[in-house]
């Protein structure tokens, strides 16, 4: 792949196209202000004062290229957008105030009555909800497929198809979906590809280059990756974030807080070191467990056992930092397990820097019936962990403290 995708805007002083990912991380965006500060200001403010009314005349008509209100924009918030676009090679990208904000403003802005949305089975909790019953609700009906599974979409896209959103590597189960093929098939039906690339993080896979059209991530996960602030954002063309996303966050206001953008706009500046060093740490961990006795089922797609090996090798540069075991035995074996881990935080969370696990079929899948759980896999021995920046063996030496503990 070329560095300078073909969609990117043209080159500005602040963050050129041909700067290396880990360059465009730490310069990408900034906006310095007549101060010459050298760390990125946070714009605390709701509003902007005009010079004239003739000049807020000018700006409410686009005609005059300043800052209006702050939920419509704000120049912090700007840098962490331009920082983030710059990164995935996109036209365009969107902060939210959350990352169902990003999910939500992402597809309502888009779907109307009447439309279809077809998605993935295996995805976050919260998007199963937007899907699953908001959609619905609003008269955009969706159908949930097998998202490994190539002749499922084939069949359950058809001519009202305007959306197709999935999540790869999907929570908890670290399914993947094949973003080319699924594309393919969405195009020759006219639907725009979403992605939910929280898991892998903009450093590990590229949907845009595989052929997905929008791409959504939760910054509160790695790109915060030290637990402090919620955020989202939306990447797709200047298109689609004019006519559809910009005009949905401006009027109906899941706009991030100045705050939240500055600390997530620092965070991108480490994302590259970080996400590098919890793949290292997963990975160790992931092929410990492998061979543990206590273990039945480790589910991690850097590994060759991964079920869908071959698609992850082709379409993700690195492994991700969350991985999926199963504790032998039920429910009562996978608390024990939590409860006697020390260093591993029990949390729904991840991407944090601390190592964060999660026993899905009680928490982030409780919602779900038994039975929509036994087709995900969720199984009552599921844990999930999320590899933070630990030392290994210390990790390794806890897990191995727990799983000891809880036979
Ligand atoms: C956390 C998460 C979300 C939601 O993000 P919030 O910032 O918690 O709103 C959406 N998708 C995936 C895959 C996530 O992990």
């Amino acid at each position: 792949m070329t560095s300078k995708p073909a969609t990117s805007k043209p080159e500005t002083p602040s963050g050129p196209a041909e700067w290396a990912p880990a360059t465009r991380l730490v310069h990408g965006g900034t906006l310095r202000s007549q101060f010459g500060e050298t760390s990125e200001a946070l714009f605390l403010t709701q509003g902007y004062v005009y010079e004239s009314a003739e000049q807020a005349e000018a700006r409410f008509k686009n005609e005059d290229p300043g800052y209006q209100y702050s939920r419509f924009a704000n120049p912090t918030v700007s840098m962490f957008e331009e920082r983030l676009r710059l990164l995935e090679g996109a036209e365009a990208c969107r902060a939210t105030a959350t990352g169902m904000a990003a999910v939500t403003a992402a597809l309502l802005s888009y779907l109307s009555a009447g439309d279809h949305v077809v998605a993935a089975r295996a995805m976050f909790g919260s998007c199963r909800y937007v899907i699953e019953d908001l959609c619905p609700r609003l008269g955009i009906a969706a159908t949930l497929v097998d998202g490994r599974d190539i002749e499922a979409w084939k069949a359950a896209i058809g001519p009202n198809t305007r959306a197709v959103f999935f999540e790869t590597p999907a929570n908890p189960t670290l399914d993947l979906v094949d973003i080319a093929a699924v594309s393919a098939i969405a195009h020759d039906a006219g639907a725009l590809v979403f992605v939910d690339n929280v898991f892998a993080t903009p450093m590990l896979q590229r949907p845009l280059e595989h052929g997905a059209d929008v791409i959504i991530y939760s910054a509160t996960k790695h790109i915060d990756g030290q637990g402090r602030c919620l955020g989202g954002a939306v990447l797709g063309t200047q298109k689609f974030v004019d006519d559809h996303l910009s005009v949905f966050i401006r009027q109906t206001g899941p706009s991030i807080s100045p705050f939240n953008a500055w600390v997530l706009l620092k965070g991108l500046e480490t994302l590259p070191l970080r996400v590098k060093a919890q793949c290292e740490n997963a990975r160790r961990i992931a092929d410990h467990l492998a061979d543990h006795p206590a273990i039945t089922k480790v589910l991690f797609p850097g590994r060759d056992d991964h079920p869908q090996a071959e698609l992850a090798r082709r379409q993700m540069t690195g492994s991700g930092q969350v991985v999926t075991f199963s504790v032998n035995g039920g429910k009562a074996e996978a608390f024990g397990f939590l409860n006697a881990l020390q260093i591993v935080k029990i949390s729904n969370n991840l991407g944090d820097a601390k190592s964060l696990v999660t026993h899905p079929a009680t928490t982030t899948h409780q919602r779900l019936k038994p039975e929509a759980r036994a087709e995900l896999g969720i199984i009552d021995g599921m844990v999930r962990l999320s590899v933070g920046l630990e030392d290994a063996d210390d990790l390794i030496g806890d897990l191995d403290r727990a799983l000891a503990a809880s036979r």
